[in-house]
C-alpha cells in the first residue's frame, strides 16, 4: 500500500505514543505519506494539568512538541484547525486553507468540555471557562491569580462533579492559599467521605445551589464531541464518541480509525480517559503498521476499569494522593502521591528520547544542510561565476527591469525557489510566494504574476498529485492577497531518492513579475543618501531558529513566533509608501531599499553600499559609510538564546566575508554602535552572527531622509536601526 496517505487527525495521546514509536523504530512505520494535522504545534499531557496548576510543574514540562515528534518520525506537520470530513471524496477539511486528501485517516482529536449541563450559571462568558482547551483555561488561572492572597476577592467557582474537578480544587487551592473556592456538585452527588473530609480541611467550600451572583468560574462538566465530528455522518454514540470495531476501525468505514476520547469500540465501551487514549497507541500503530504490510487486524480488548490517581495538593504538608478502583477509594497516602508522581514524569520524558536521538547525530555525523533561503549558493562562488559572465548584463537592484508596458509603467521580474524549508507543502508554497515577491516589493513595485517550478520527489502519481495541489495553493492564496496570479509553470521529477517525509523532498521556485506605476518611484538598491536613516520591517533570526529545529532543539513557540511573522505578506507596507508617493509627487520617499535574504543583513547592506559608493566615486564625490545600532537591530523570540548554545544557519560562515566591511575599507565601511550596557563582548560577538544569519521571508530594509523616516516609524512596522554618513 505505498500509494497510500495516511493522515493521523490530531495529536492526541495515541497519536504522540505511535509517532514516538515510528521515530525510535523508524522501521515499523508504515510505508507512503504520513500527516499529522493539529490545530497547535504542541499537545498538553493530560495528567500533569493539575500539577501545573497547583505550581509543582511548568507549563512547558507538560507539552509535547508535535512538530518535532513527527519530523523525528519522518512524517509532515499541518498545523491547522480541522473542520470537518468529506466521507465520500475522502478528504480533511481545514479551516482557511485547502483540503487534504487521505487513504487512510486515524482519529485522535480529544473533546472539548460539556457546556450543557442543566447547572451551569452561564452570565459572562469571559468569567465563565471551560477547562478545555487546557491553555485558555490556563491563562484565565493566571489572570486571576492577582486575586491569589486576598481572602476578601470574590470566590472563585469549580462547577464539576468528577475527578477532573476536585483535582483542579485543590490545585488551586495550594495555588491560590487564602482566596474563597467553591465547588459546585450536581445535586445529589454523594461525595466519598475521606474526600469530603479533605476538601473541608482545605477550605474548599462544596455547594449544590448555582451561585447567585456572577463569580470567575472554571467548567469542569465532562466532556462531549466536537459538533464537526457529530455532524459528519460517521456512526456515533450519545456522547457523540464514534463508534469503532475492536480493530479501532469506524463501524462501516475501514480506512477511518478513532481512539482516544473522540472514539468508543463499540462493544467496549470505557468512559473516556487518558488511560485508554495511552493504552490504545500500541494496538493502533500495529493495525496501521499492519495495513500497510497486507496482515490481518488485531482486535484489542480494554481492561474494563482502570485505577486512578487523584492527587491532593496539601497547602502546608506533603502532597497525598487517593487512589480509586470503579467505586472503591483508598487514601490519601504521600507515597500514592509520589507513585503518581514517577508515572507522570516516566511518562512525558519518554518524549524526550527523540531528543537524545538527535544529540548523538549532531556529534556524530555532518552538520544537517539548512534549507529555505539558507540553501542558497555562498556569495564568493555565485559572485565569481556571475563576473566571468559577460552573456547577460547583471543587475545590482533586487529586480530587473524587462520593458515598459506602456509609456509610464515598467515591468520587472525576479526569481527565487529554496528545497522545502518546512514539511507542511501549503505553507511551504506560500512561504516560497512572500520570499520570492520580496524582491518586486523591494524595488516598490507591485506583483502582478508568477510562473512557477515545482520539483517533486519521486512518489506514486496520486501523491505528487496531491502535494503539487498543496504547493500550487499555497503559492496561489499569498498572490491572490496581493491581486497577483499564478499563470503557469512547469514541474520536474527529482532523480533523487526522496526524503521522508515526502514533502520534504519538494524544491521549488517562483518567476514573480511587477509593475511599477511610474518609472520615477522605482526604489534602487543603490541611491542611499547623506543623512538617510535605515529602517527594517521585520525581525531577524531565521536561519538560526531553523537550524536549531533541524536539530530538534527550538522552542515550539519561538518557531510558531518566527512562522506566523514569515506567513505575512509585505506588500500593503509597499502599497502605503506608494501612496505616499503619490501624494507627493516631487518628493523620493525611498532612496535606496533592498530585502535581506540569503547574504544576512551584513552582506545585503553591503550590496547596498557598495552600489552607492560606486556612484559616489563617479561623481567624484566623499563615499559614504553606515552606522548600524545594534541594540535597535530586532529579533524573533529566543534567537539570542539559541545563539549561545551555538545555533547557526550552515550559510552562515560563507556569509563571513561580510564582516571585514566593519570599520572596513573607505568605500564599503560599517561602524556598528551599541550602548554601554550592552556592550561586552559576547553580546558584540553575537550580534555579528545576527548580521550574517540568512532570511527566509526577511525584512524589506529602506534608507530615507529623516521626515519620511518619521512617518514611516509612526505607521509601522519599521523600526530604525541605523543611518549613513559620510
Ligand atoms: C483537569 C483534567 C485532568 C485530567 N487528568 C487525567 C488523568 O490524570 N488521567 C487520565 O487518564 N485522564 C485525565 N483527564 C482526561 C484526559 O484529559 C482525556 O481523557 C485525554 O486528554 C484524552 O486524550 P486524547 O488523546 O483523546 O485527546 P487530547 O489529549 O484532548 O488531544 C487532542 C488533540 O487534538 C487537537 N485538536 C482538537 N480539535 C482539533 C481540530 N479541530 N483540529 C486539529 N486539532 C485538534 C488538540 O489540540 C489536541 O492536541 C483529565 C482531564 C482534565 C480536564
Amino acid at each position: 500500500m505505498f500509494s497510500d496517505h495516511l493522515v493521523l487527525a490530531g495529536g492526541g495521546h495515541t497519536h504522540a505514543l505511535v509517532l514516538l514509536r515510528w521515530a525510535m523504530y523508524p522501521k515499523l512505520k508504515p510505508a507512503g505519506m504520513i500527516t499529522l494535522v493539529n490545530k497547535s504545534s504542541t499537545t498538553i499531557y493530560s495528567g500533569m494539568f493539575p500539577g501545573v496548576v497547583a505550581g509543582k510543574y511548568k507549563i512547558d514540562e507538560i507539552l509535547i512538541d508535535l512538530r518535532n515528534l513527527a519530523s523525528k518520525a519522518g512524517v509532515s506537520f499541518i498545523h491547522a484547525e480541522i473542520e470537518g470530513i468529506d466521507l465520500k471524496k475522502k478528504k480533511l477539511l481545514l479551516a482557511g486553507r485547502p483540503e487534504i486528501e487521505y487513504s487512510l485517516l486515524s482519529l485522535n482529536i480529544g473533546t472539548k468540555t460539556n457546556l450543557n449541563a442543566k447547572s451551569f450559571n452561564r452570565g459572562d462568558k469571559d468569567l465563565a471557562v471551560p477547562i478545555k482547551p487546557f491553555y485558555e483555561s490556563y491563562k484565565f488561572i493566571i489572570d486571576q491569580d492577582i486575586h491569589k492572597d486576598d481572602s476578601s476577592a470574590k470566590p472563585f467557582v469549580i462547577i464539576g462533579s468528577g475527578f477532573a474537578g476536585m483535582e483542579i480544587a485543590f490545585s488551586l487551592r495550594k495555588r491560590w492559599p487564602k482566596r474563597s473556592i467553591l465547588l459546585k456538585i450536581k445535586s445529589g452527588r454523594k461525595i466519598k467521605k475521606n474526600l469530603l473530609r479533605n476538601l473541608k480541611a482545605q477550605n474548599i467550600e462544596i455547594t449544590q445551589k448555582n451561585p447567585s451572583i456572577l463569580y470567575p468560574t472554571l467548567i469542569c462538566t465532562g466532556n462531549k464531541s466536537f459538533d464537526w465530528i457529530k455532524n459528519s455522518g460517521l456512526p456515533i454514540d450519545k456522547k457523540g464518541r464514534v463508534l469503532t470495531k475492536k480493530t479501532l476501525q469506524v463501524l462501516n468505514y475501514p480506512e477511518l480509525f478513532a481512539v482516544g476520547d473522540c472514539g468508543v469500540i463499540k462493544d467496549h465501551s470505557r468512559p473516556s480517559s487518558g488511560v485508554w487514549a495511552v493504552r490504545s497507541a500500541k494496538p493502533l500503530a500495529i493495525n496501521l503498521e499492519g495495513l500497510s504490510k497486507g496482515l490481518k487486524l488485531e482486535e484489542w480488548k480494554p481492561q474494563r476499569k482502570a485505577i486512578q490517581l487523584l492527587d491532593i495538593s496539601s497547602i502546608k504538608k506533603e502532597s497525598k494522593a487517593f487512589i480509586s478502583w470503579g467505586e472503591i477509594m483508598i487514601g490519601p497516602f504521600g507515597f500514592l502521591s509520589r507513585l503518581k508522581e514517577l508515572i507522570d514524569k516516566q511518562f512525558i520524558s519518554k518524549f524526550d528520547l527523540v531528543k537524545d536521538i538527535d544529540s548523538d547525530m549532531s556529534t556524530e555525523e555532518e552538520m544537517i544542510k539548512c534549507r529555505g533561503c539558507a540553501a542558497k549558493l555562498a556569495f564568493s562562488p555565485l559572485n565569481s561565476a556571475l563576473n566571468k559572465l559577460d552573456l547577460i548584463e547583471s543587475s545590482a537592484d533586487d529586480s530587473i527591469d524587462i520593458g515598459e508596458l506602456n509609456s509610464s509603467k515598467t515591468l520587472i521580474q525576479s526569481v527565487d525557489g529554496f528545497p522545502s524549508l518546512i514539511s507542511d507543502p501549503w505553507l511551504n508554497g506560500r512561504l516560497l510566494a512572500f520570499h520570492a515577491c520580496s524582491d518586486i516589493w523591494a524595488c516598490g513595485g507591485s506583483v502582478i504574476s508568477a510562473q512557477s517550478v515545482v520539483n517533486l520527489p519521486s512518489i506514486p502519481n496520486n501523491l505528487q498529485q496531491e502535494l503539487l495541489f498543496q504547493v500550487l495553493e499555497g503559492i496561489n492564496s499569498a498572490l491572490t492577497i496581493q491581486g497577483a496570479k499564478l499563470v503557469g509553470g512547469h514541474t520536474l521529477e527529482s532523480r533523487k531518492i526522496s526524503e521522508e517525509p515526502f514533502s520534504l523532498g519538494i524544491e521549488s521556485s517562483l518567476t514573480v513579475n511587477g509593475v511599477i506605476d511610474n518609472k520615477k518611484y522605482f526604489w534602487p538598491k543603490g541611491g542611499m543618501k547623506k543623512g538617510d536613516q535605515i529602517l527594517i520591517s521585520r525581525p531577524l533570526g531565521t536561519g538560526i531558529i531553523f537550524s536549531a529545529f533541524m536539530n530538534g532543539q527550538v522552542k515550539p513557540y519561538i518557531l510558531d513566533n518566527a512562522l506566523k511573522e514569515m506567513n505575512k505578506s509585505q506588500h500593503e507596507i509597499v502599497n502605503y509608501i506608494n501612496e505616499l508617493t503619490n501624494l507627493n509627487p516631487r518628493s523620493k520617499i525611498v532612496n535606496a531599499c533592498t530585502d535581506i535574504t540569503g547574504f544576512g543583513l551584513l552582506g545585503h547592506l553591503s550590496e547596498m553600499l557598495e552600489s552607492t559608493n560606486s556612484d559616489q566615486l563617479k561623481m567624484n564625490l566623499e563615499p559614504f559609510k553606515v552606522t548600524l545600532e545594534l541594540n535597535n537591530i530586532p529579533l524573533y523570540d529566543g534567537v539570542k538564546e539559541l545563539l549561545d548554545k551555538g545555533f547557526e544557519s550552515t550559510l552562515a560562515p560563507a556569509n563571513q566575508i561580510f564582516l571585514k566591511n566593519i570599520d572596513g575599507d573607505k568605500n564599503l565601511r560599517f561602524e556598528l554602535k551599541s550602548n554601554d550596557s550592552s556592550s561586552n563582548r559576547s553580546y558584540y560577538n553575537s550580534m555579528l552572527k545576527i548580521l550574517v544569519d540568512p532570511q527566509t521571508c526577511g525584512p524589506l530594509l529602506v534608507c530615507c531622509s529623516s521626515i519620511y523616516s518619521e512617518k514611516l516609524l509612526q505607521k509601522g512596522p519599521w523600526i530604525k536601526i541605523g543611518f549613513i554618513s559620510e
